[in-house]
């Protein structure tokens, strides 16, 4: 069975006292109210990792992801994050090829296939993160584009290394902008990708793989679009970052 997952991408938001707060909140809430098996990973900013990880290190199915890494082992790199240092402080997740990342950093198909080789070689599992900007959408590119993204950043992996990476579908004009994908829309692309997997991977791979929808996931629309067959959870920024609301869409993996 293929794990559902409720991501929280914090993003640059929150002190250090807010994010210990919505940590130790959303952990209580969890263990009172969600009984079920899926995963919650936190992806706070890099200064507040060893925080979250202190806080959540004995709470069920909480794990915690960066949310960015950079591709080099070590060295001359100013203001950058090594795998290792995530690692130490207890990641085990990274989020790679946000399209903010892409947007702001120019991070390509090919930094990004570096970046995905180094977190594997140090048993971080990549949120491989793909999807179409609006004008991408609207000259009917979407599967294209997310194809090219897909395969460029990920299909030079063996099968052993794509089984340890969970994939995003994160439609650039649906994030942080209150404008959702109908399930209908998500789910399209996601048994799409799902289909590119089984045609590169196998169908065993596919059907074990994750693959989470993003953008402008609320409490209020997380359970009609984790419902659909190829959805296996979300990766949530705005709504993660209030702990009753990224309660009720862990509640909605079921
Ligand atoms: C994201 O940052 O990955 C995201 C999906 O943001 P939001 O939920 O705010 O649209």
């Amino acid at each position: 069975m293929r794990k559902r997952i409720a991501a929280g991408n914090w993003k640059m938001n929150l002190t250090a006292t807010q994010a210990q707060s919505l940590t130790s909140e959303l952990v209580q809430i969890a263990k009172d109210e969600y009984t079920g098996q899926g995963l919650v990973i936190l992806a706070p900013p890099a200064p507040y990792l060893p925080l979250v990880h202190h806080l959540i290190k004995d709470a069920r199915n909480f794990f915690l992801s960066a949310q960015n890494m950079h591709q080099e082992e070590s060295g001359a790199y100013t203001g950058e994050t090594s795998a290792s240092m995530l690692t130490s402080v207890g990641a085990t997740y990274t989020i790679l090829g946000h399209s903010e990342r892409r947007e702001y950093f120019g991070e390509d198909e090919a930094l990004l296939a570096a970046k995905t080789n180094k977190a594997l070689a140090h048993g971080l599992k990549p949120i491989f993160c793909v999807g179409e900007s609006l004008s991408e959408r609207e000259a009917e590119q979407t599967l294209e584009v997310v194809k090219k993204q897909l395969s460029g950043g990920l299909f030079h992996l063996s099968a052993e290394q794509f089984a340890e990476v969970v994939v995003a579908y994160e439609p650039v004009w649906a994030i942080g902008t209150g404008r959702t994908a109908s399930p209908e829309q998500a789910q399209e692309v996601h048994q799409y990708l799902r289909t590119l997997i089984t045609d590169h991977y196998g169908s065993a791979v596919a059907q074990e793989t994750s693959i989470l929808y993003g953008g402008s996931v609320k409490a209020d629309n997380a359970r009609e679009i984790f419902l659909q067959p190829d959805i296996d959870g979300g990766l949530v920024g705005g709504a993660s970052l209030k702990s009753r609301d990224f309660a009720e869409i862990i509640k909605a993996l079921g």
